[in-house]
């Protein structure tokens, strides 16, 4: 008899401002680790943290149509946190998410290295576990060393270790460090190699930028 698996949906939360080909190597390695039956981009609202974006949740959305149009893997741009008024929270997020796939299904959010750092200030971080796995993905410039990061969520991180494997098999509660991508590339350089009237061509995909050219984001 086939074994029967639990349903897997991973989610990529970010400002995506704009989305790169590093968020499409971090999905691509995403769905290696996990097999994920759905990948789920929500496009942050308002990104507290971070005091703004550049571009309209829209526009942003509309970008992450364009990059992951004939993804491989079924892809849901997740419109929740540009329609949901005030901050994004992540947790929120994860727990509307968790109402629609039901208990049983498998949630795993992923984070980039350097989101380890400040997770002990995300709005009631110990809670994002109660919805969903955790796994953190090397990103160059930012150890995924568990020595740089605050003593609370090293220790989260430590206790709830489990292979992807396992997490695939539970629905939330684990962690995993996943050591394996090294792509160069953040939006804040994309940005910046477009304020100097460069084209970030390679680090962006095609119909993205020519997104951004039709409509000039990104200059001054
Ligand atoms: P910015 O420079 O504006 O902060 P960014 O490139 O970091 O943009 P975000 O939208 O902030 O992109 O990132 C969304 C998520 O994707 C975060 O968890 C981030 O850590 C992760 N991420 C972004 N780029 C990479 C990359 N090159 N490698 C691994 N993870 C990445
Ligand atoms: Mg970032």
């Amino acid at each position: 008899m086939a074994r029967v698996t639990r349903p897997c949906v991973a989610v990529l939360g970010g400002s995506f401002d704009p989305v790169h080909r590093g968020h499409l190597a971090l999905a691509d390695y995403c769905v290696k680790l996990f097999q994920p039956d759905l990948l789920r981009i929500v496009p942050a609202g308002l990104p507290w943290q971070k005091g703004g974006v550049h571009v309209s949740g829209e526009h942003r959305f509309e970008m992450l149509e364009r990059a992951f149009a004939g993804y491989p893997v079924p892809v849901m741009i997740d419109r929740q946190e540009i329609e949901r008024s005030g901050n994004s929270y992540t947790v929120e997020t994860l727990q509307s998410i968790r109402a629609e796939i039901g208990s049983e299904a498998s949630l795993v959010f992923l984070i980039g290295a350097d989101q380890l750092k400040g997770l002990n200030t995300w709005h009631r971080w110990r809670n994002l576990l109660t919805f969903s796995h955790l796994c953190a993905v090397s990103r160059p410039g930012f150890s995924l060393d568990l020595s740089g990061v605050p003593n609370e969520v090293a220790e989260e991180f430590v206790q709830r270790m489990a292979t992807p494997e396992a997490m695939r098999n539970t629905s939330c509660g684990s962690t995993c460090l996943a050591p394996n991508l090294q792509i160069d590339i953040s939006s804040t350089a994309i940005r910046h190699a477009l304020r100097q009237g460069n084209q970030p061509s390679a680090l962006v995909p095609p119909a993205v930028l020519d997104y951004i050219k039709q409509h000039h984001f990104y200059q001054n």
